[in-house]
């Protein structure tokens, strides 16, 4: 084709008809542009869930576009020619198509949004990037919160949304009588665990998705985890399908047990719907309308609707404003100077630490782990461990399928490493071995105690949690959230520190957790 008026560039994340970038397109003068190459799974050694989930979305989209009258010019993995990086097929795609000029909608990663840049000024054409409006909020918006403020915190942000938009509003103030319910979310199982919880909403793969999974495992086949259990929604239609799922069977229970974990349970009462979210496959608004509609029908309590819309119009809004307003320099920072190195057994899950290798296994196996596995599992034991905030960063953007830096990065590095030295959490999330086993881990099953500190048998999160304060106690001194924490650390003897910092030493040196 010669004489294109605009070619749009769709990335991965990208998977909506309605997104900005489509705003004015012209089938006859103008065209989209995708490619699949290496490099998206490669600059972090990504999970082959999580390739998968996103290669077969794409080809479905492009289907959707080609169904749209939309033109397409598709790069495939294994297409020969292939170049391996998105700037290199672009650059070719506009030497072979001529546009005029490129159009995306802004996307969710600062590495590609630079490199892509970089390309049309180095061809001299204009790249028009649009505002994503499948957020609720513009960076823009979130600066102006943000101005002026020292930390940011979620519960304003979240406050000024549900007025802003009318969401679980009533009569200008909060329905129910109040903003948050967090108190009754924070149930667990009891020793009987849970009972009968609903069947993941799966997917079979059609021919598309397993051309996808042969292709990930050929050309991905030392990559983590395996793909014998992919279901994943890669269609609007099915992702729609999970929504409603959701609604009807897990979210009347989602804020009793949104906190609550279980051996071999990965999927509980959470949505499992963030993959969907993040590859712009749903709308937040229309996840929200389906949670509030609920309320009002009488089919699910106002903790779990509230407790839910919190996550999706607070957190998720909130951590890509820092992620735009904080980038680049945020990748970088590492506020407690962790500079341990992440365990080799993180990649494959073969440890005798009961919780981890629960969390990491199903991880490698599904793409998945729910909040709180992710962060005071995986999340805490990196954080009392000392694992430099950037390679943990690396690992949870490689292994989980909903993983896109604009979340993932904030997540990590600032809410669970508190790498960016309480910008956006106001402490550490730490706590002892005793936590896990009162959400629900599998204590009863390990070879460790979480109710020891020293010893053989000593829980590890419990010693490197004493250990944790120890370290940074001048710090921590200076936050009042900290207070009660830093006053008991200040009761042990000095034989006592002694035998905690012996013990955080060997698990630091890998005599501790390898092996399964
Ligand atoms: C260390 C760490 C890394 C994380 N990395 C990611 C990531 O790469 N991608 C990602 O989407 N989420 C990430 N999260 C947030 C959260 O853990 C996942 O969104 C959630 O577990 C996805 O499962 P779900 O869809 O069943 O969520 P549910 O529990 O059902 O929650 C509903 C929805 O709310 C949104 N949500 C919930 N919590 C958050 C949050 N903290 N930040 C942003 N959105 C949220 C998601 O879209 C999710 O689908 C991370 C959390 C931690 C602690
Ligand atoms: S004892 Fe400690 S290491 Fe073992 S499962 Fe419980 S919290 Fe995890």
């Amino acid at each position: 084709m010669t004489g294109l008026r605009t070619l749009v560039v769709v990335l991965g994340d990208q998977l909506d008809l309605d997104a900005a970038a489509f705003d004015g397109f012209d089938a006859a003068q103008d065209a989209v542009w995708m490619a699949e190459v290496a490099e998206e799974s490669t600059h972090v050694w990504s999970g082959k869930q999580r390739t998968a989930l996103f290669l077969a979305a794409m080809r479905h989209f492009a289907q959707a576009l080609r169904g749209a009258g939309r033109p397409l010019h598709y790069k495939c993995l294994d297409d020969a020619d292939n170049r391996g990086s998105l700037a290199a097929e672009l650059h070719a795609a506009i030497q072979a198509l001529k546009p005029q000029r490129l159009v995306m909608t802004a996307p969710g990663d600062w590495r590609v949004l630079q490199s892509l840049k970089a390309v049309a000024e180095e061809v001299g054409l204009a790249l028009d990037i649009r505002d994503d409006r499948h957020f609720y909020t513009t960076v823009r918006e979130f600066a102006a919160h943000a101005k002026g403020r020292k930390s940011l915190r979620l519960e304003y942000f979240y406050r000024e949304l549900r007025q802003r938009h009318g969401v679980l509003m009533n009569n200008g103030k909060p329905a129910g009588g109040q903003w948050n319910f967090d108190a009754d979310n924070r149930e667990s199982f009891g020793r009987e665990g849970p009972v009968g919880v609903p069947a993941r909403a799966s997917f079979a793969p059609d021919a598309i998705t397993r051309e996808v999974i042969a292709l990930v495992n050929t050309r991905f086949a030392q990559h983590p985890g395996d793909l014998d259990s992919f279901a994943w929604p890669v269609t609007r239609e099915d992702a729609l399908s999970s929504l409603r799922v959701f609604i009807e069977q897990r979210l009347p229970l989602f804020g009793r047990f949104e906190d609550a974990m279980w051996p071999g349970e990965p999927w509980l009462y959470h949505s499992h719907l963030s993959a969907a979210l993040n590859l712009k496959l749903l709308n937040p608004r229309e996840v929200v309308q389906a949670a509030e509609v609920a309320y009002h029908a009488g089919r699910a309590p106002l903790q779990s609707v509230e407790g839910f819309i919190r996550q999706i119009l607070g957190w998720r809004e909130f951590v890509r404003g820092i992620y735009w307003t904080q980038m680049p320099g945020y990748l970088e920072r590492n506020a407690l100077d962790a500079q341990q190195t992440l365990p080799a057994w993180y990649w494959t899950g073969q440890t005798d630490i009961a919780c981890l290798r629960d969390a990491i296994t199903q991880t490698l196996q599904h793409g998945y782990a729910h909040h709180i596995q992710r962060l005071m599992v995986t999340g805490l034991f990196t954080l009392l461990l000392g694992v430099r905030p950037q390679e943990v960063h690396a690992w949870y953007l490689a292994v989980y399928v909903d993983a896109v830096e604009w979340v993932e990065l904030p997540n990590t590095l600032g809410m669970s490493q508190y790498g960016d030295g309480g910008l956006m959490a106001s402490k550490p999330y730490v706590a002892t071995g005793k936590y896990i086993q009162r959400m629900g881990g599998p204590c009863a099953g390990c070879r460790y105690d979480p109710a020891l500190r020293e010893g053989e048998r000593a829980c590890p999160y419990t010693t490197l949690y004493w250990e944790f304060l120890m370290r940074h106690e001048a710090l921590l001194q200076k936050n009042p959230r900290m207070a009660l924490q830093v006053k008991n650390v200040a009761r042990l003897s000095d034989a006592q520190r002694q035998a905690v910092t012996q013990r955080a030493e060997a698990i630091r040196r890998g005599e501790v957790g390898a092996g399964p």
